[in-house]
């Protein structure tokens, strides 16, 4: 619903389910009563994770607010636990082939996993997951529609395994300062994008380190 910031949805009809609200802002707010009026008000208010961005209007949309945990069904959306971006992530599937994805993957540039309740393990077995659903448009919750989802699933995985090889070249070769090893295996990436390159190696290292692969630890 906004081009900016955060996609808000609306699925089904009489009454419909609101999909991240996102902003309270109260133009942004008054569109998706109107929208949603036109499809027989709003039943129930459903999130795809609890970060602000898409949580902050749900309190003021006058329906229930419900931030599933996955394996369940809501208003013919069958949920998927898809932890990774954030520790409670879950994406919405529709009969119709339709995933409503949150910020697992994005429209446009790339899904960060933050440091402090992100997983990047968990995040692989979540894309993991969507590859085995039969899925035709992915509707995520920043950026223009993905309508080839095998395709932008296979390059979010294999950019990901990219990285990892890098990484894991660099400590190969006996690199253990996060600079020198940023500098290396991210070596493609513009300098204001390096503070992001930066949490992508932490991510990758601590995923590195939960499966033993870190051997002698890192100096700063
Ligand atoms: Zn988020």
């Amino acid at each position: 619903m906004t081009l900016e910031g955060t996609n808000t949805y609306l699925h089904g009809a009489d009454p419909c389910v609101v999909i991240d609200p996102g902003s309270d802002d109260l133009g942004h707010l008054e569109a998706i009563r109107a929208a949603a009026a036109e499809r027989g008000g709003i039943g129930l208010v459903l999130l795809t994770h609890s970060h602000a961005d898409h949580t902050a209007g749900a309190d003021q949309l006058e329906a229930e607010v419900v931030l599933p945990s996955g394996g369940e069904s809501h208003a013919g959306l069958r949920v998927l636990a898809t932890p990774g971006h954030a520790a409670d992530h879950v994406c919405f599937l529709s009969e119709t082939g339709v995933c409503f994805a949150g910020d697992l993957v994005l429209g446009l540039g790339s899904t960060i996993v933050p440091p402090g309740g992100g997983s990047l393990a968990a995040y692989m077995d979540s894309l993991a997951l969507l590859q085995a659903e039969p899925i035709d448009l992915i509707c995520p919750g920043h950026g223009p529609w993905i309508t080839d989802p095998t395709a932008k699933l296979a390059e979010y995985v294999g950019h990901r395994g990219t990285r990892e090889r890098r990484l894991l070249a660099a400590l190969d070769s006996g690199e253990r300062s996060r600079a020198a090893l940023l500098a290396d295996a991210w070596s493609d990436v513009p300098v204001e994008l390096l503070p992001m390159a930066a949490m992508a190696m932490e991510a990758h290292l601590e995923k590195l380190e939960d499966e033993g692969r870190l051997a002698d630890g890192l100096v700063e």
